[in-house]
């Protein structure tokens, strides 16, 4: 296959291969059907793509997700694993929205205890939950309180009366980068999220109430508490106006201090710190800090909800309606981790022929609109879910249903233990307000589909209506069948706050 002068080789059934060539370091490759790669060969993914691969360090193979599509100098859907003793790190490659992610409560209500009572509890989240461009967040956003969130994220919230014990071990490193550098974090990165915490922000991020329609894998879903016709509730957000002045704030002192890497890559927005720079060591510190603080804002709004819930069910949301988080997937972000890797005789990462044997290599694995999916059995699985798999939360769209995966065993092996994040767009917003109107899509929404849709803007809608996504099905079945992320059960939305 041929887009745009780049040629892809078929590697297997949902393999695609981009070879090395010129200045490549390595190959590339996407993992998607027939379909969906006419979806992503459709605009700019494959040219940054192969782009990613002139980054020094990668380790093969640059990766693009099933719901792929284009982004700020690295696709969305990209997966870019770089060696962090010799490689790089790149902002791009993370995304403006550090930890931006979701996280899915379940309860113990079924569908038949909400029907009926949609737009009552539509009205109650929106009246309880900050949302749009607007300030303010469920807390004041004194300097401890913002100082507290970077520093220890999730421990911090629940410490003051935000959470409960179990939400810490249901969280990504239980909620609290341990390499957080928030000295790192400035000053005007703080000033922004101050007036943001516990916020929605605007665009494409939601609070969606939804209904387990599918389970396909019993034991998975016992496992994760979710059962047919349950009622979860699915929150998608990220480090706000904090997140992004950070990742303004490196790419402007790359520019400033690292121009000569720069100036060898084939598109600026991939701009890097060079591995062991201070600069690379700042930017991963303040990033961890970023991090804490998108998981603080998914656990005020985590609050906000289960005190909702208890006020509309009058019931104690976790004693009765057994309101625990499930699980919280970060898809924008850059981490250390350990995978095995080709090296050379002088054990340098290798690829090809060059590659001698296999080692284990601290890398930053970039996930960027990518969720990470580790398979059974992996150390840093909850223990709660060590058995079965890390859960995997993927939303599709208001109009849609949203998957919950578990990592998959060849999840190591093919993907550097990642998966996709979403349906992923087929159109940009301008296009999509061109296509649709946001009343009509909440009136179509809500009479033909019966889910209840309530936003801060019409054109938030319009940018976000179903139509402008990929088929989340088709996503969903690569990647099961890959075995990076196995389907365990698929939800459908019953109501739904835009941002
Ligand atoms: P992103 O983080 O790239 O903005 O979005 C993640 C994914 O969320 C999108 O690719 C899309 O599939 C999904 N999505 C966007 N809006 C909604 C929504 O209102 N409800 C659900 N369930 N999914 C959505
Ligand atoms: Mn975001
Ligand atoms: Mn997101």
């Amino acid at each position: 296959r041929e887009f745009d002068g780049i040629r892809l080789e078929k590697v297997r059934e949902h393999v695609w291969e981009i070879p090395r060539e010129g200045e490549m370091n390595v190959p590339a490759r996407v993992l998607a059907s027939e379909s969906l790669l006419e979806a992503i060969g459709d605009d700019d993914s494959l040219q940054q793509l192969k782009n990613a691969t002139h980054l020094p360090g990668m380790v093969e193979p640059a990766l693009c997700m099933p719901d792929g599509h284009q982004g700020y100098g690295f696709p969305v859907g990209g997966v870019g694993a770089i060696d962090a003793r010799t490689g790089c790190i790149s902002p791009g490659a993370v995304g403006y929205d550090i930890n931006c992610g979701v996280r899915m409560v379940r309860t113990n209500l079924t569908y038949d205890d909400v029907r009926g009572r949609e737009e009552e509890l539509v009205d109650a989240l929106f009246e309880a939950v900050p949302s749009g461009l607007g300030g303010g967040g469920v807390v004041k956003g004194t300097a401890d309180a913002v100082e507290g969130a970077l520093e220890r994220g999730v421990e911090w919230a629940v410490e003051a009366g935000y959470g409960i014990e179990s939400d810490l071990a249901h969280c990504e490193d239980e909620g609290r980068r341990p390499d957080a550098r928030p000295e790192y974090v400035s000053q005007k990165a703080m000033d922004r999220g101050r007036n943001q915490m516990g916020s929605l922000g605007s665009g494409n991020h939601f609070l969606e109430v939804q209904r387990v329609t599918d389970v396909f894998r019993g034991d998975v879903a016992e496992a994760y508490g979710l059962e047919e016709d349950g009622i979860v509730v699915l929150i998608h957000c990220g480090s706000r106006g904090l997140g992004h002045q950070t990742c303004n704030d490196y790419l402007r002192r790359i520019e400033q201090e690292h121009g000569d890497l720069l100036a060898d890559l084939p598109d600026k927005e991939l701009a890097a710190a060079p591995a062991g720079s201070e600069l690379a060591e700042e930017y991963y510190g303040a990033m961890g800090a970023c991090i804490n603080f998108a998981w603080v804002n998914r656990q005020l709004i985590t609050h906000q909800v289960r005190e909702t819930f208890g006020d509309v069910f009058d019931a104690d949301p976790i004693d009765d309606l057994g309101m625990e988080l499930l699980y919280d997937v970060a898809h924008n972000i850059a981490k250390k981790e350990t995978h095995e890797v080709g090296v050379d005789a002088e054990g340098r990462p290798a690829v090809g022929d060059a590659a001698v044997d296999r080692d284990e290599r601290e890398l930053y694995v970039h996930r960027k609109g990518a969720t990470r999916a580790f398979p059974a059995g992996n150390e840093d699985v909850p223990e709660t879910y060590r058995e079965v798999g890390q859960p995997v939360i993927i939303p599709g769209s208001m109009g849609a249903g949203s998957y919950v995966l578990r990592g998959g065993d060849e999840s190591m092996g093919v993907s550097f233990g990642s998966t996709a994040h979403g349906a992923g767009r087929l159109m940009s917003r301008t296009q999509a307000k061109q296509e649709f109107w946001g009343g009509d899509v909440q009136d179509d929404l809500k009479d033909g589909q019966q889910i209840y849709v309530k936003a801060q803007s019409g054109a938030t809608i319009a940018e976000e209506a179903p139509g402008v996504y990929k088929d989340i099905d088709e996503v969903i079945r690569v990647s099961d069948e890959l075995g990076i992320g196995d389907k365990v059960a698929r939800t459908f939305p019953v109501c739904n706050i835009k941002g």
